[in-house]
């Protein structure tokens, strides 16, 4: 163990203290908390431009998010997913008492196989819910292709794909719907939150109601509607973070090409996901410990563990083989092989803005040493 304070695999971005008392001391002077007060109206509208979208609601953390916009859709029956996320993608389902279908990923992007989700529709689907893992967008024009064939909605589960842009405009505008996390470990954080995209003024009302109980006015309830909003607290902190959020993800970027290049020698090791490309917002760094490595994924996991350096194994285990879920017939591993492949072999590096070179340097030259 090296004396050293651990590094994590992500640390939370903070803009400098004193900047934030400005915001706090408006709050104090208005004494407005909650309730769609003016931070959380100039973060949605703040967000919707930085973003390219349309409309955005505003939601006290991602799960619920995810949860409300099920309900937004009335999506009910079973939905088609990846088994190859965080755990909220699924439960999202489950607490709307959806049966989750899980369809296998595809081998260089680990986003939902568009190929393979025609054989999992059976009568009861009503839905697909991919998830842009690693913000590595979708193949979102197939899979819109297969909805439209057969009259299924789409709600993307966005979490890490703030900023992401595909052939020039926001990955966030495809689907029904999009959901977003603020969670203090993501790209953008407002210690949490979280936020549905939505392409219409309606839906968003909407969601609007669903997230406050289901209150139209004073006297008028339309839904049973549930506690999703976002305080002020977060949302002011989310209008100072905003503006550094670019710079957060370009120093991201450079840290992703530096670890591209130490490990680029590597026999063994694969770095995942798109290189330089425009289309990444660099919120993880996940690597392949492939079979001709000296050392099976669990065991560097180790060796960088031992040496201050705590790696996550995103995503392992899959979703599918938590026990809510293996009892389903599309939780099977030979319904899943791609995924079962990549749980086993994948390990996220640290990345965050704060991260130093000399810290990749490490990082890389203790994995390079293994590799010997
Ligand atoms: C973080 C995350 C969520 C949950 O978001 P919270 O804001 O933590 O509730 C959902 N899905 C994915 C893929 C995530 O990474």
């Amino acid at each position: 163990m090296s004396n050293q304070k651990p590094i994590y695999v992500t640390q939370p971005y903070l803009p400098p203290l004193e900047d934030f008392y400005p915001y706090l001391q408006k709050i104090w002077d208005n004494k407005i908390l909650t309730n769609g007060g003016p931070f959380h109206q100039q973060l949605e509208k703040a967000l919707c431009e930085h973003l390219g979208v349309e409309h955005l609601a505003l939601f006290s953390n991602g799960t619920l998010a995810l949860v409300t916009a099920l309900q937004a859709l009335r999506v009910t029956g079973e939905v088609i997913t990846t088994p190859y996320s965080f755990v909220a993608t699924a439960h999202s389902l489950l607490w709307n008492g959806i049966k989750p279908v899980f369809v296998d990923v595809d081998p260089n992007t680990f986003n939902l196989d568009p190929a393979q989700i025609e054989a999992a529709i059976t009568p009861h689907t009503t839905a697909i819910m991919p998830v842009h893992c690693y913000g590595n967008p979708c193949n979102v024009e197939a899979i819109q292709k297969i909805a439209d064939n057969y009259n299924l909605r789409v709600i993307y589960d966005a979490a890490h794909a703030f900023g992401v842009r595909a052939n020039g405009s926001s990955i966030l505008r495809h689907g029904d719907l999009s959901v977003l996390s603020f969670h203090a470990t993501k790209v953008f954080n407002t210690f949490e939150g979280g936020a549905i995209i939505c392409p219409d003024a309606k839906t968003k009302q909407r969601i609007d109601h669903l997230k406050n109980f289901g209150f139209v006015d004073e006297l008028t309830v339309v839904a049973p509607g549930i506690n999703g909003k976002m305080s002020e607290i977060n949302a002011a902190f989310g209008m100072l973070q905003l503006e550094h959020v670019d710079k957060a993800i370009a120093r991201r970027g450079e840290i992703d090409r530096l670890y591209r290049d130490l490990l680029a020698e590597v026999p063994g090791i694969s770095c995942v996901g798109n290189a330089g490309q425009e289309v990444s917002n660099h919120s993880y760094f996940p690597v392949l410990v492939n079979d001709e490595f000296p050392l099976k994924r669990d065991a560097l996991y180790q060796v960088l563990k031992e040496q201050g350096i705590v790696a996550r194994r995103y995503f392992y285990p899959l979703i599918s083989d938590f026990p809510m879920y293996r009892g389903l017939p599309s939780a099977h591993r030979e319904n899943l092989p791609v995924a079962t492949w990549v749980a086993q072999r994948v390990l996220c590096l640290p990345i965050y803005p704060n991260l130093d070179n000399s810290d990749v340097e490490r990082i890389a030259a203790i994995i390079a040493e293994c590799g010997k």
